[in-house]
């Protein structure tokens, strides 16, 4: 605490990012980053952009990236926001979408927003910073989102698909009816796909970037549902900082409105090369990511034999435990042995660590280790 922070500052409870170790000594699965490179046109790319223009702002409305992503995703420019890592995309559109006055609400008090109980961990920290009451929703039993339980009267609704950290999907059709039932009360309805591209058989043939269970071929007939995209995961580009938001083209002025009160260059000149390059590239990042799924689906198994719980993962990480282990003690156990995973031990998820998916050298690796890990724990 200092004297010197106002009361926004001295209530925040920031998000603690996974560690980025400098040595890289260790085998790496503690942030979802994808194992396998950029394609080498995205490196060319934002090679070409470093170079005198950096003197020139870049383009305030990233329109070439924005013309490549709704080329590659078939909707419209003006459905299209980019920003600073889908954290930036989200941030704005918590400002713009939910707490007072949401749905054009007259009400004094602002109707909560709704997200799971079990989720990623940033959203808390958005509704916290702009004043946003909410409720999280527990999740089933066998850590499920139960659509249901998110139709009722509220401030609009937010969630990962696939969930994170749990790495369990739903269908787009189990989520449509409550982006109806939202859009009823003119409700906004956020998707996250930030781990869409890894879920059912991975990217749709032909469409490259799109996972089988995106909700963008219906933004068209649902005005009020806004989908989060980012290149950290599928495009290996975690470095790069590059996120997006496809829906409505009034959903995108929100955002668009937040943005410019702000600041205005959010995605500097070597960010708008490397999306615009990434989306010319859809084949490679369908190759990997099948590659991180056959990897998912060959060491899931293992994990379960070695006597780890693992749940159904749809993502490019696996969420598993060990009877009678903390997370925390996963986390020491696997660090010990020089591989990083990550943990949080709360409520239901005490136990849980979720390990990313790495390359199978790495994997297997990680799968020595967790026997060791397992024996000394019988
Ligand atoms: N959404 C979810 C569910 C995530 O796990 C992450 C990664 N931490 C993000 C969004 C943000 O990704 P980025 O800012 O790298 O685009």
């Amino acid at each position: 605490m200092s004297v010197y922070w106002n009361s926004r500052v001295r209530k925040l409870d920031p998000y603690i990012p996974g560690e980025q170790p400098r040595d890289r000594k260790f085998i790496k699965l503690n942030t979802n980053e994808n194992p396998y490179p950029p394609p080498p046109g995205v490196v060319e790319a934002i090679r070409k952009a470093a170079g005198e223009a950096l003197r020139l702002y870049p383009d305030p409305s990233c329109l070439e990236p924005r013309l490549a992503i709704a080329e590659r995703y078939g909707v419209r420019p003006g459905q299209v926001f980019i920003g600073n890592g889908s954290d930036e995309v989200l941030a704005f559109a918590f400002a713009a979408f939910f707490g007072k006055g949401a749905g054009g609400s007259m009400d004094k008090a602002a109707p909560p927003l709704l997200f799971p109980d079990i989720t990623y961990s940033f959203y808390p920290v958005y509704a916290a910073l702009w004043d946003i009451p909410f409720i999280t929703v527990p999740l089933s039993e066998n850590f499920t989102i139960s659509i249901n339980d998110y139709c009722t009267n509220s401030g609009g609704a937010v969630f990962p698909n696939p969930n994170a950290p749990t790495g369990i999907a739903l269908k787009a059709e189990e989520i449509l009816p409550l982006a109806e039932y939202q859009g009823r009360n003119n409700r906004v309805l956020i998707v996250d796909e930030a781990y869409g591209a890894f879920a059912g058989t991975g990217p749709l043939p032909g469409e490259g970037l799109l996972g089988a269970e995106s909700l963008v071929p219906y933004i068209g007939g649902h005005p009020n549902m806004l989908t989060v995209h980012t290149l950290s995961k599928m495009a290996s580009l975690a470095g790069l900082r590059a996120g997006f938001a496809i829906g409505n083209e009034a959903l995108i002025e929100g955002l668009c409105r937040v943005r410019d009160s702000f600041n205005s260059y959010p995605v500097d000149r070597l960010a708008q090369a490397g999306i615009s390059a990434a989306m010319a590239d859809a084949g490679y990042y369908a190759g990997t990511a099948r590659k991180v799924i056959a990897t998912r689906e060959r060491v899931a198994p293992l994990l379960r034999e070695a006597g780890f719980e693992a749940l159904p993962s749809a993502a490019n990480f696996i969420f598993i435990r060990r009877p009678g282990k903390t997370g925390a003690e996963l986390f020491a156990a696997f660090r010990e042995r020089g591989i990083l995973v990550r943990q949080w031990d709360r409520g239901r998820i005490t136990g849980f660590a979720r390990v990313s998916i790495g390359t199978d050298a790495e994997m297997d690796e990680f799968l020595s280790a967790a026997r060791q890990i397992a024996g000394a724990g019988k």
